[in-house]
C-alpha cells in the first residue's frame, strides 16, 4: 500500500456504494481519509435551511457509522473549505484529493479554486461524476448548446450512452491515523433546540444510506406499478420519497435508475410505471442542467422580462401562507405537510406554489426562500427550476395564464378529501364534497362539523375570482414575446 494518503471529500454523496471518487481511491490502494466539512458562509445566502441541517446531521451520523463498521473513521472539520482542505492535506501530507462533482454556483468556483490551491502544493484535485447521470456539458442541443426545453433534452438523455451499472459497496476500509482530528458531531449543532420541531421529521425519515436503499426497494415492490397514475394522488403513498436521500448523495441516481429499470423488465405495469419515474429522474437532470448553464436560476427570473412584474409585498399573506393558514384547503394541507415532515407531495407543491405567485401575487423567490428553509430535500438546482416553472418566468414553463383552481385541483386530485383530512384536522368532519371549498357548504353542514369559517378555519385569503382577474391583468402588463 502507498504511504501517503489520499483525502475524501465528501458533501452530496454522503454513501459507500456506487461512489466513483471513493472507488479510485481504493484502486490506488493509498490510506483514505474520509473529511466532511461543515462551510456556512461558503454558499452566501444558500446556506443550508434548518430542514437540511437536520438530515445532514443524521446522514453523517449513519455514514460515520457505516465507515467505523469498515474499519475506517469520518473526520469532521469546520470552516473556509479550501483552507480546511489544503490544511488537512498539508497536516496527512496526502498525495491527493478527490471528490464528486458538485453544479451549484458556488461549488464550481470553490472547485477550481480549491484545484488550484492544491496544485500550488504539490497535491493532485480529482473531481469524479456521481451525483448525476449526465454531465451538463454531455448532453447538447444540435447546435451545441445546452437545452431550454425538457422533452427534447430528455429524449438526447435516453439516446446517449448508457449511465452504467453502479458499483457495489467496499466491504472493508483503510484505517484512518488516530493521530488525526475531528470535531464531535453534536457540537456542530445541526439538531434543533429550545424549542425542538424536528418530531415529525424523526417520524417521517431515517436518514443515511440504508434508510435510502429500503426507500428505493418499497417504492419498486409497491409504487412504482401504479406510479404513472398514482404520483398525483397526495393522500396515497404513490411515489418513492426518495429526494431528500437523492440530494445528500445517499444513493446515487444511477442506482434509482438501473434498479428501475431491472424492476420493469418484463413486466408492462411496472414498465409504464418505471418510465414515468425515470422521467422524473430526467427532471432532475434537467433543473441540475439549468442551473449549470445558468447559475443566476435561484436568483434572477430564467425569462429576463419577467424582471418588470408587478409583484405585491404582503407580509400578512405570506405569513398566512407559510403556516397553511390561507383559507384553502389543500394549499394549507400542503403547507402543514411540509411544516411537520419537512416535504410536500409534488403535486401539492405546484398549487401551493402556484397559490402564492398568481393567487398572491408574491416573488417567487419569497417561495423558494421558505422551501429552502423548511424541505428536507431543498435542492438548489430542483427548488429554483420548478419555482421559476410554476412561476411561468423558467425554461420550459407553465404559460403564466394557465392559473391553478385549488378547489379543481383538489377535487380532482383528492377527490375523497383524505389529504386535507390528514393535515387539516380542523376540516376532517366536513363532507368531501365540500372539503375543498368550505366556505360554499351550507350553514348547517359546516356546524354539523364543527366548522366556524373565520374562527376555527380561515375564511379563504382573497376570492379565487378575482384574484385570477388580478393576476391575469398583472401580467398582461409584461411586453407579449419579453424574454
Ligand atoms: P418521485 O416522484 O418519486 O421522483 C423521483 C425523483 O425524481 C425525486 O426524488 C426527485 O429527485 C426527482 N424529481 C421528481 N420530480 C421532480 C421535479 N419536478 N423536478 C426535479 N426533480 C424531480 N425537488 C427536490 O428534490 N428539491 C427541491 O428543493 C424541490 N423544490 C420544488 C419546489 C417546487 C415549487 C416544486 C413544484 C417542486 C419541487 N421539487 C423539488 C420537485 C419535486 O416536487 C420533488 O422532487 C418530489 O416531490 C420529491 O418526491 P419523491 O422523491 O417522492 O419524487
Amino acid at each position: 500500500m502507498a504511504e501517503r494518503p489520499i483525502l475524501l471529500w465528501l458533501r452530496q454523496d454522503l454513501r459507500l456504494a456506487d461512489h466513483p471518487a471513493l472507488a479510485a481511491a481504493l484502486e490506488a490502494d493509498a490510506p483514505i481519509v474520509p473529511v466532511y466539512v461543515l462551510d456556512d458562509a461558503g454558499p452566501g445566502q444558500w446556506a443550508m435551511g434548518g430542514a437540511s441541517r437536520w438530515w445532514l446531521h443524521g446522514s453523517l451520523a449513519a455514514l460515520a457509522a457505516a465507515l467505523e463498521a469498515r474499519g475506517s473513521r469520518l473526520i469532521l472539520r469546520r470552516g473556509a473549505t479550501a483552507d480546511v482542505l489544503t490544511a488537512l492535506a498539508a497536516e496527512t501530507g496526502a498525495e491527493a484529493v478527490h471528490w464528486t462533482r458538485g453544479y451549484e454556483p458556488w461549488t464550481v468556483r470553490l472547485e477550481t479554486e480549491l484545484h488550484d490551491a492544491l496544485g500550488d502544493r504539490g497535491v493532485d484535485g480529482r473531481r469524479y461524476s456521481g451525483s448525476l447521470l449526465f454531465e451538463p456539458e454531455a448532453i447538447q442541443t444540435g447546435s451545441a448548446t445546452p437545452f431550454r426545453v425538457f422533452t427534447p433534452f430528455s429524449k438526447a438523455c435516453r439516446a446517449a450512452p448508457d449511465p452504467g451499472q453502479p458499483t457495489v459497496r467496499p466491504e472493508a476500509l483503510p484505517a484512518v491515523p488516530d493521530a488525526i482530528d475531528s470535531e464531535a458531531l453534536d457540537d456542530w449543532g445541526l439538531l434543533p433546540q429550545k424549542p425542538d420541531w424536528a418530531a415529525g421529521l424523526r417520524e417521517s425519515w431515517t436518514p443515511g444510506e440504508a434508510g435510502a436503499a429500503r426507500r428505493l426497494t418499497s417504492f419498486l415492490n409497491r409504487a412504482m406499478a401504479g406510479y404513472a397514475d398514482g404520483r398525483d394522488r397526495p393522500a396515497r403513498a404513490g411515489t418513492s420519497r426518495l429526494s431528500p436521500h437523492l440530494h445528500f448523495g445517499e444513493i446515487s441516481p444511477r442506482q434509482c435508475w438501473q434498479a428501475a429499470r431491472q424492476a420493469a423488465a418484463g413486466d408492462p405495469a411496472k414498465r409504464r410505471g418505471g418510465d414515468s419515474f425515470t422521467r422524473e429522474l430526467l427532471w432532475r437532470e434537467f433543473s441540475a442542467h439549468l442551473l449549470f448553464h445558468w447559475p443566476e436560476l435561484p436568483e434572477q427570473p430564467f425569462r429576463p422580462g419577467f424582471a418588470a412584474f408587478p409583484w405585491a409585498s404582503n407580509d400578512k399573506a405570506l405569513t398566512a401562507w407559510q403556516r397553511g393558514r390561507t383559507g384553502y384547503p389543500i394549499v394549507d394541507a400542503g403547507m402543514r405537510q411540509l411544516w411537520r415532515t419537512g416535504w410536500m407531495h409534488n403535486r401539492v407543491r405546484m398549487i401551493a406554489a402556484s397559490f402564492l405567485v398568481k393567487h398572491l401575487l408574491i416573488p417567487w423567490q419569497e417561495g423558494e426562500a421558505w422551501f429552502w428553509d423548511t424541505l428536507v430535500d431543498a435542492d438548489l438546482a430542483n427548488n429554483a427550476a420548478s419555482w421559476q416553472w410554476v412561476a411561468g418566468c423558467g425554461a420550459d414553463a407553465a404559460p403564466y395564464f394557465r392559473i391553478f383552481n385549488p378547489m379543481l385541483q383538489g377535487a380532482k386530485f383528492d377527490p375523497d378529501g383524505a389529504y386535507v383530512q390528514r393535515w387539516v384536522p380542523e376540516l376532517a368532519r366536513l363532507p368531501a364534497k365540500h372539503i375543498h371549498a368550505p366556505w360554499e357548504a351550507p350553514p348547517d353542514v359546516l356546524a354539523q362539523a364543527g366548522v366556524t369559517l373565520g374562527q376555527n378555519y380561515p375564511q379563504p385569503l382573497v376570492d379565487h375570482k378575482t384574484a385570477r382577474g388580478r393576476a391575469l391583468a398583472a401580467f398582461e402588463t409584461l411586453k407579449a414575446g419579453s424574454g
